[in-house]
């Protein structure tokens, strides 16, 4: 539902004013506390969206699933967010078997969208009970702490404001290096629908994965997945360009893999530029771990929205994220799971760098 919400939104989007600052609690133990100290310091009050967990409660999900299963879920911390709150990351694996594949999987790059969190951490507390065999997933269930927190805030004061972007209000999913300028004669046309962040990878949050993607030597990441919502498609890139990417039939497969994981009203597979004919999404995620990496790379866009009635339509938390989330994480976890083993564990990495590529900018 990007360029939807693209066109109902973007007047709204602008007249957003940075209410009241969203700080991170101070950290006693300093930048290097680990996550089993910090996560004690994270509280949740009861809240309006009990189906939902707030950030406190993914973490200590997590932790309490840490410390049941010593080793199989390890935390890292990737850096912070434009207000210091750390960008925590989650490794899952097999303790008994060596890594052979590493899978990234992040999560609520946009801050109203919290049913790909509830996705992403009902996938670390299943994966972390039975893993595959050499196949080692990172989570980063939340992307976007500060914009998170922002909704959280909305949320307890019965506000209700359109959010999406990170503290500076730019929005991370336009703010990546590769496909960044649009080629599209449409751009002539409604050149407020091809813009991107002021530089690439100008945030902390979107360095955060690129730097990960790119200090992660031993068993380099073949595949990443990004979870938005809504829509219900498996879209992966170009995201920025009409053309097929090279290895296009091969994410079209996996993305298949994926779909054929979920059961009745499966998503569907797209490449994200052919959504609709005059989208083009300029500067995303999945056209960054593609073009600079090779990695395949997908980005859900999760259940068909959250809207169920007409004061839905006024309630922008209720555009994406469904009242009862169960039904869709469910759909989101078997999604997930088909992922993990959609293809072998040796997978030959592209030598060349794809943004090099004709046909791809950067
Ligand atoms: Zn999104």
């Amino acid at each position: 539902m990007i360029a939807v919400l693209w066109a109902l939104l973007t007047a709204r989007m602008c007249s957003v004013a940075a209410a009241e600052p969203a700080a991170a609690e101070p950290e006693p133990e300093g930048k290097g506390a680990p996550f089993s100290a910090w996560v004690l310091r994270q509280h949740a009050d009861v809240h309006p969206e009990p189906q939902y967990h707030f950030a406190a409660e993914v973490f200590h999900a997590i932790a309490d699933a840490a410390a049941a299963r010593p080793g199989v879920i390890e935390a890292q911390r990737l850096g912070e967010s434009l207000a210091h709150r750390p960008i925590w990351a989650f490794s899952v694996h097999d303790t008994a078997v060596p890594v052979q594949k590493r899978l990234l999987l992040i999560a609520n790059i946009h801050a109203m969208e919290w049913i790909p969190t509830e996705d992403a951490l009902a996938f670390v507390l299943d994966y972390a009970a039975k893993p595959e065999p050499g196949v080692e997933v990172v989570v980063v269930p939340i992307l976007n702490p500060d914009g998170r927190a922002r909704v959280e805030a909305d949320l307890v004061a019965g506000r209700n404001l359109y959010r999406r972007g990170n503290e500076a209000q730019v929005d991370l999913n336009r703010d990546w290096s590769v496909n960044r300028e649009s080629k599209a004669i449409w751009r002539h046309l409604i050149p407020g629908r091809y813009t991107t962040s002021p530089a690439p990878l100008s945030q902390p949050e979107t360095r955060a994965i690129d730097q990960l993607l790119r200090n992660t030597s031993d068993v380099p990441f073949s595949g990443f997945v990004s979870l938005h919502s809504f829509g219900g498609f498996i879209y992966y890139p170009w995201a920025g360009l009409f053309e097929r990417a090279p290895d296009w039939g091969r994410m079209q497969g996996i993305a298949e893999t994926m779909q054929g994981g979920m059961g009745p009203h499966a998503y569907r597979p797209r490449q994200l530029s052919r959504w609709a004919f005059f989208f083009r999404g300029l500067g995303m995620e999945i056209d960054h771990v593609y073009g600079e990496f090779g990695i395949p790379a997908f980005l859900v866009e999760t259940t068909r929205s959250g809207i169920e009635g007409l004061p839905d339509l006024h309630t922008y938390f209720r555009w994406y994220n469904p009242r009862e989330p169960a039904r869709h994480v469910k759909m989101g976890l078997g999604m997930l799971r088909a992922w993990v083993t959609a293809e072998p564990l040796i997978q030959a990495m592209t030598s060349q760098p794809l943004a090099d590529l004709p046909g791809s900018t950067k």
